[in-house]
């Protein structure tokens, strides 16, 4: 398969350009960039056939089939609409825009024209995470009554750009993490928050974004998950526990891009430590969307999952400024 990236990013930089690569047949033929001279530099130190500025020249080479977009959130929306329509297959960067309204008109596009759209949420193709869907699956800690998430950890100082100043290309926490959050979620509970609550801060590093959030989701089933994200706690560790009838699922350091941490089992037999595959996250996630390009089933997340996603981050963005619970709107889906 023959890629393009658009987008010279530090996420394509140290994942995606290696995870491509890790299935043979692929080839990353171009990369976007609205930088002539950075995005040759770019090519150039990653070894890409060819850099351009222009998306329409670069989409209408017939050898490209898929483009993988990890430019700022405000493009990917009409990048993604140009690369559907050039026929091309788009795996892109969470969040998949801007609004919900805006990710569904690209998931519309998609299905229309027959192409796949996939959302690079990483920890779905995480080891860890696998096993700990099949062992709540598996009845493993009963009904699930309970969820924490602890995603709060300190944005390294080579992102703190856009992300910390800048809400027009997307920055803020809500919009970077909480899209992580509410996808794992729903991807080992099999559902999606019907309402939310949430306070966010602006502390150390937001500047006219918040930086740090805390909200609680209530799920159709009644499941309560309560979640904190943030960019500026320099000590603390990532973790999520699911707390069921029978027991209770507790892990440190898995909401990460490495295929790292740890999981354990608790239940009335003891503790049980629990071993995971330590395959790459990235070269899976592009190894499922290659088979969903092939007819092979779907994308490790689909448009739709990424969707979802961002329509819970919309209402835990809307509950936290308007001190309000919201029930999140999913735009019909
Ligand atoms: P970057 O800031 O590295 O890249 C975003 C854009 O900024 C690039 O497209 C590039 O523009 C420009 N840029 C990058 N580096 C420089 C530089 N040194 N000087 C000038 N401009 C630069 O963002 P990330 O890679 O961190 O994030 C990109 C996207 O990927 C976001 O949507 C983010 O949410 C997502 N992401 C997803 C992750 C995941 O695990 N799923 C993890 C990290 C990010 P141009 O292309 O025009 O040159």
């Amino acid at each position: 398969m023959n890629w393009g990236l658009i987008g010279a990013s530090t996420i394509a930089a140290e994942h995606l350009i290696s995870a491509i690569r890790s299935c043979a047949d692929n080839q990353i033929i171009s990369v976007l960039s609205a930088n002539a001279e950075r995005g040759a530099e770019y090519a150039k130190t990653h070894d890409i056939m060819s850099s351009t500025t222009d998306l329409e020249a670069m989409l209408a080479d017939p050898d490209l089939d898929a483009v993988y977009i990890s430019t700022t959130n405000e493009k990917h929306k009409f990048q993604a609409l140009a690369a559907i329509a050039a026929g091309k297959h788009v795996l892109c960067e969470k969040p998949l825009a801007m609004s919900c309204a805006d990710a569904l008109a690209m998931v519309n596009a998609a299905e229309k024209a027959g192409v796949v759209l996939a959302t690079n949420h990483h920890l779905r193709n995480a080891g860890s995470h696998l096993k700990i869907k099949e062992l709540i699956a598996a009845g493993r800690i009963g009904d699930v009554q309970a969820v924490r998430v602890f995603h709060a950890v300190y944005l390294p100082e080579s992102l703190q750009g856009w992300r910390i100043n800048n809400a027009a290309a997307g920055g803020g926490v809500i919009p970077d993490i909480v899209v992580h959050d509410a996808d794992t979620v729903g991807f080992h509970l099999g559902e999606y928050p019907l309402e939310v609550t949430a306070i966010e801060a602006s502390g150390s590093l937001g500047q006219g974004v918040e930086d740090s959030v805390m909200s609680v989701w209530k799920m159709p089933s009644g499941i309560l998950v309560q979640t904190h994200e943030g960019f500026t706690l320099r000590h603390a560790e990532t973790g999520l526990e699911f707390h069921g009838t029978k027991g209770s699922i507790i892990t440190k350091n898995v909401m990460t891009q490495q295929p790292i941490g740890q999981v354990e089992l608790r239940t009335a037999d003891g503790v049980e430590e629990i071993k995971f595959s330590d395959h790459n996250l990235y070269a899976r996630s592009i190894d499922r969307f290659m088979g969903a390009v092939a007819g092979q089933g779907q994308p490790a997340a689909t448009g739709r999952d990424g969707v979802r996603s961002l329509a819970v981050a919309a209402a835990v963005k809307q509950a936290a400024t308007t001190g309000t619970r919201v029930a999140v709107n999913y735009g019909g889906l």
